[in-house]
């Protein structure tokens, strides 16, 4: 029935390998997926442990992610978190106890792995992913990411962008990117430079539509806009003075109880307290169950990549974002992302997208417009034109001295069809737009 146990494999299941026999069925004999120079056995085992892997977040998907890479048999793993642990991570980031409350997470989950699955090394660093350098990134073989934050995962992608050397094949590491939001997410896998890019891909992660501000002023429609009122408008009339700390529960229960007032005015139903907190904190649902089943997805094509068992996502001209949707029933669709040649990280050409606006906006409005730009997101943009230095965030010498223009109109600064170039701290990228004036 099966084909022979290749030699060089360990036979004696009863032992320490007990624990990887089905691991060692698909890495002990060839299957239908393997190449004809592809040798099972004891080699590729010994090279899947030597795989030095990185796990950017140690949060719900991280604790997934470290776990199956330890069972899959990854034995060198690295992980980096800045946070430290939260006593309302405790539902769901299962490497966590309540006595480790305080305490950085990237630290907890790494011991908690080694202990649990002998053998494994697990090396975390608890920081920032933009303290490290291209010469640390260069050590691993694959990065795998389970963030939550837009900001980092571009980051990290333009950086691995920039890694890549024509002539150093070893320069090239692919990205698994794991991703979730309520019921919904997604796993990716980038190879910097032949495939489509996270930031080819923004626009698939727009910004939540934000509701328009005459609407919540006026015909709230949803307990939400209550909250958004109580939140924009009434803080700012009512209560100045006071900065918005989302974290006081005094001023919580504030917002709660102005909102729910207003949607008894408006007969709308549902606001709550912990609604309120949501809303105004901008807090995305998490479940358990859907970071299980992302970090599963990812951890498996960690696996095929390291071991050549199966095909992978990622290949190029091949599929490479998996999409899972729960929240209407169940569906997922596996499809390839195309490369942007106009992708300010890995396109070809450098060239300025084309851009309408209106030469009458400020240029504050302008820079404004950039934070919901779903193919730009930019939250703290410096703008400068071929002619002049338009507005830059820092040094602050700088941003006193182009502060005037943010209330200028743009036909003031720019000639129509005026390229502009656009800078943000949080990237290692510059972003180009053509500005023609509409009209
Ligand atoms: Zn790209």
């Amino acid at each position: 029935m099966a084909e022979a146990i290749i030699p060089n494999l360990p036979t004696n299941l009863e032992g320490p390998r007990a624990r990887w026999k089905y691991l060692d069925n698909i890495l002990g004999r060839r299957g239908p997926f393997t190449d004809v120079d592809w040798v099972p056995g004891a080699a590729i085992i010994e090279s899947l442990e030597r795989a030095k892997l990185l796990v950017i977040g140690a949060g719900g998907l991280g604790c997934e992610i470290l776990k199956n890479l330890a069972l899959s048999g990854f034995k060198d793993i690295h992980v980096i978190d800045m946070d430290t642990i939260d006593v309302s991570n405790l539902n769901r980031q299962f490497l966590f106890r309540h006595a480790d409350v305080g305490k950085y997470k990237a630290e907890v989950a790494a011991k908690f792995v080694e202990k649990r699955v002998k053998g494994v090394k697990i090396t975390p660093y608890c920081g920032k992913i933009q303290d490290k350098d291209e010469e640390y990134y260069k050590q691993f073989a694959m990065i795998v990411c389970g963030l939550d934050s837009i900001e980092a995962r571009r980051w990290i992608n333009a950086t691995l962008v920039g890694m890549v050397d024509e002539n150093d094949e070893d320069s090239l590491k692919p990205l698994i990117d794991g991703g979730t939001e309520g019921f919904k997410g997604q796993a990716r896998v980038i190879l910097p430079t032949m495939t489509s890019c996270i930031e080819c891909q923004l626009d698939m992660h727009a910004p939540r539509a934000a509701v328009p501000l005459c609407t919540l002023a006026t015909i709230p429609r949803q307990p939400q806009h209550c909250i958004e009122w109580a939140h924009i408008i009434a803080w700012d009339e009512e209560r100045k003075e006071i900065t918005l700390d989302t974290d006081d529960p005094e001023h919580i229960t504030w917002l709660f109880q102005k909102a729910l007032k207003r949607a008894q005015e408006f007969n709308i139903p549902g606001v709550t307290y912990s609604m309120t907190q949501g809303v105004v904190k901008n807090i995305i649902p998490a479940i358990a169950s859907t970071n299980a089943i992302v970090a599963a997805s990812c951890c498996n094509e960690a696996f095929k990549i390291a071991t050549s068992t199966n095909p992978f996502l990622g290949v190029p001209e091949t599929d490479n974002y998996m999409m899972y949707t729960g929240d209407e029933s169940v569906y997922t669709y596996t499809f390839q992302h195309m490369k942007k040649s106009d992708c300010p990280v890995c396109g070809e050409d450098n060239l300025s997208r084309p851009l309408q606006v209106d030469p009458n906006s400020t240029l504050q409005e302008f820079l404004d417009g950039l934070a919901e730009r779903p193919e730009a997101q930019l939250k703290k943009p410096s703008i400068r034109s071929e002619q002049k230095s338009l507005y830059y965030q820092s040094p602050a010498s700088l941003e006193e001295q182009t502060r005037p223009n943010l209330t200028k109109k743009l036909n003031e600064l720019l000639e129509n069809g005026e390229e502009v170039v656009i800078s943000d701290p949080a990237f290692p990228t510059q972003f180009r737009y053509q500005l023609t004036f509409k009209g």
